[in-house]
């Protein structure tokens, strides 16, 4: 007699904390979304603390506009010649810098075009300049395309590059430039747009080098499926490689959002995502990520509203207050580009967690007192920071 094997779905996989293989994520995709958003919660929930939502006061800054590499989907960047490019001098970081700090920031994102007239120098000056006026402030700097414009011009090797980067006081790289990360995609949203292999080749350096990193991911541009499994499986077995050769040194975590057209080129020609596909993307994301620990909600593309659902679908973190945002918000994003500590405790709140305040590694710096800064009229947000600050 021969016996029976039984049938598994990949949501019993994934529920029993097996890891799926892409046959199966891609399965995922073809569930009924409480489904798979109930297991993505049930493992969010074992797998960060069950209790708190976390999130960042930071700012990112964009020292310059400029750009040759001329993405489709970039609203941002401009010519050189164009009467609105720029690139902002130390002083004017510095300016920016000081109001993170008066609202008690802790981290900035500094990220700019790919501006082919900038030298090493700048960047370094930059870098330097930073850290001997805000020492406390962490610098998570540079997507891995400004990184692989330095490598090609500046004669550098990529080791040597972010040796010197770092010496200057880089403390991390954000993971801007993810997309998706299927050059097949890639090449049609945006020709000269650093490669998947480029991309993971950067981060896997900086990765053993110590420095902070973190995946991304961004749908609608009309990828597939298989697209975007293969997406979180580059990620998983990059994580895989960074947790075991680089003594834990992986991706902090994973943050997704949508695609926005406005402003660019691939306007009515990408189909963009749905915020049903958004939150089904998420929770397969962090089915899928079983080695990545936080999994991030983004309210500047999606909105308070979808990133507050977003709580129950796998993420634990709101991301961050950023103060500023130039790159989304140029390509439309949603309605708000900022938020204040208020607004993103009273989203935590609402939806049952308790709010607490991290930096950029995700480590817990401040349990804010919630309901007196609820409970308070003031919406001046330097008296919100005071009534959280200590608690
Ligand atoms: S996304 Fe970045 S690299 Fe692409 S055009 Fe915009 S600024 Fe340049």
């Amino acid at each position: 007699m021969t016996a029976t094997v039984p049938h598994v779905s990949p949501l019993e996989k994934a529920a029993r904390g097996e890891r799926l293989n892409a046959a199966e994520i891609e399965a995922l995709y073809h569930l009924p979304l409480p489904d798979v958003a109930a297991v993505a919660h049930d493992l969010r929930m074992q797998r960060r603390d069950p209790d708190t939502v976390s999130f960042l006061i930071d700012r990112n800054i964009n020292y310059t506009n400029v750009c040759n590499v001329g993405c489709n989907f970039c609203a941002f960047y401009r010519t050189k010649r164009q009467a609105d490019s720029y690139t902002l001098d130390y002083e004017h970081i510095s300016r920016k810098i000081t109001e993170l700090e008066q609202e008690g920031g802790t981290r900035i994102l500094l990220q700019g075009g790919v501006n082919p007239d900038l030298g090493l120098d700048y960047y370094t000056g930059m870098l330097r300049h930073v850290k001997a006026h805000h020492p406390t402030i962490r610098i998570d700097a540079f997507s891995p395309e400004e990184v692989l414009f330095m490598e090609k011009t500046f004669g550098l090797t990529l080791d040597e590059l972010l040796d010197t980067l770092m010496e200057a006081g880089l403390d991390g790289l954000p993971g801007a430039g993810g997309e998706i990360l299927e050059d097949d995609v890639r090449k049609k949203a945006a020709p000269a747009r650093i490669r998947a292999a480029d991309w993971f080749r950067i981060q896997d350096a900086a990765q053993r080098k110590g420095l902070y990193t973190i995946s991304t991911m961004v749908i609608g541009f009309g990828e597939t499926y298989a697209q975007r499994a293969n997406h979180l499986l580059k990620i998983r077995e990059q994580q895989d490689k960074a947790l075991r050769d680089y003594a834990g040194n992986g991706f902090a975590g994973f943050a997704m959002w949508t695609l926005q057209t406005e402003n660019t080129r691939l306007h009515g020609k990408a189909p963009g995502a749905t915020a049903h596909e958004y939150l089904q993307q998420l929770a397969i994301a962090r089915i899928a990520l079983d080695n990545v620990p936080n999994i991030q909600t983004s309210w500047p593309a999606q909105g308070f509203k979808v990133a507050q659902a977003a709580l129950y679908y796998g993420a634990n973190d709101l991301g961050s207050t950023m103060l500023e945002e130039n790159v989304v918000s140029a390509a439309g994003g949603h309605d708000r580009h900022r938020a204040t500590v208020r607004e993103l405790i009273r989203i935590a709140v609402d939806a049952g967690f308790t709010p607490v305040i991290r930096n950029s590694r995700f480590e817990i710096i401040e349990r804010p007192d919630a309901e007196a800064i609820l409970n308070r009229r003031d919406e001046n947000p330097e008296a919100e920071r005071a009534v959280g600050a200590g608690a």
